[in-house]
């Protein structure tokens, strides 16, 4: 099943039909919960009530069309988004980094920072070199915590498409990570019976139209179950929580009014614009530190 956090400010939930539409689940969410606020979290905490009546829905077709709707980040506010930092030996390489997750673990990036499919991108300042990052991330279906690796999966709810921006530099990964608008997320949430196999999955990353980033999740370094259980050693997870799970090579610098697709079979395709308008000169002097500081540069 594909569903989606629509309408003004995300306050409804759209279900992927089989004939192409999109049909709103908010009046049978409100009929089996109560009249409280819709939400993805509300669906995630009762898809085991929910889901008859949204594969009634999906098999109805219904009256919205993807083209014309407004997508909102499928999650609006997780109580936190987990990053791994490098899970791909090849982007470990191409930043000039000596180790990867199996020695940095994971970071966080603010839930402020989410934005939606076809959303804007907004560079903060015009002095700095900001990248893409594609990814796959998950979002947690259960309150999880020491979960074993063989059980892992069964703690996701649903898989989905997510773009890592980053500012290139010294300062802390929590910081260059986090700028409002640098965590595009969409446009669906799609549940693992529909994902099938996740290392199977294939991502892919324009911009502008020329392919920067292709990759098989067959090589991330801490796989899917791997990652989740390791996270889960560290901090409770809880339903809705984000976790995204790296970057391939090809990460690049992003400018104003450039255009980012970003792909991952069986998952979706997520697309958003750069503005650096109003950018200002950068706050922090990192610009020449970092993984891929002067000397990264100079090798570029
Ligand atoms: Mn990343």
């Amino acid at each position: 099943m594909r569903l989606a956090t629509i309408g003004e400010g995300g306050s409804r939930v759209g279900v992927a039909c089989s004939d192409g539409s999109i049909a709103d689940a908010s009046g049978a969410i409100h009929d089996l919960l109560g009249p409280d606020k819709v939400d993805m979290r509300a669906v995630i905490v009762h898809f085991g009530e929910l889901e008859p009546t949204f594969c009634e829905l999906a098999a109805a077709g219904g009256r919205l069309s993807p083209e014309e709707i407004n997508f909102s980040p499928p999650v609006l506010d997780p109580s936190k988004i987990v990053a791994a930092p490098v899970n791909y030996r090849d982007h470990m390489e191409e930043m000039y980094q000596a180790s990867h997750i199996d020695s940095l673990g994971v970071f966080l990036k603010a839930p402020s920072s989410l934005v939606a499919h076809k959303g804007v991108v907004k560079l903060p300042y015009h002095d700095r070199r900001f990248d893409q990052e594609c990814e796959l991330c998950l979002v947690i279906a259960k309150v999880t915590r020491n979960v074993p690796v063989a059980e892992a999966l069964d703690c996701v709810f649903g898989y989905s498409v997510l773009l890592d921006i980053t500012m290139r530099g010294g300062e802390d990964r929590s910081t260059r990570k986090s700028f409002d608008t640098f965590t595009p997320m969409g446009p669906w949430l799609v549940t693992p019976d529909e994902v099938g196999q996740v290392d199977e999955l294939e991502l892919r990353c324009w911009v502008n139209g020329e392919l920067r980033q292709e990759a098989s999740i067959a090589d991330l370094i801490w796989a899917v179950p791997e990652l989740i259980s390791y996270v889960s050693s560290v901090m409770t997870l809880f339903p809705g929580d984000v976790i995204t799970t790296g970057t391939p090579k090809g990460v690049g610098p992003i400018d104003d009014s450039d255009r980012i697709v970003a792909e991952v079979s069986r998952v979706g395709s997520l697309a958003v614009t750069v503005s650096a308008k109003g950018a200002t000169k950068s706050a922090t002097r990192g610009a020449s530190t970092g993984a891929l500081g002067a000397e990264g540069e100079k090798k570029r």
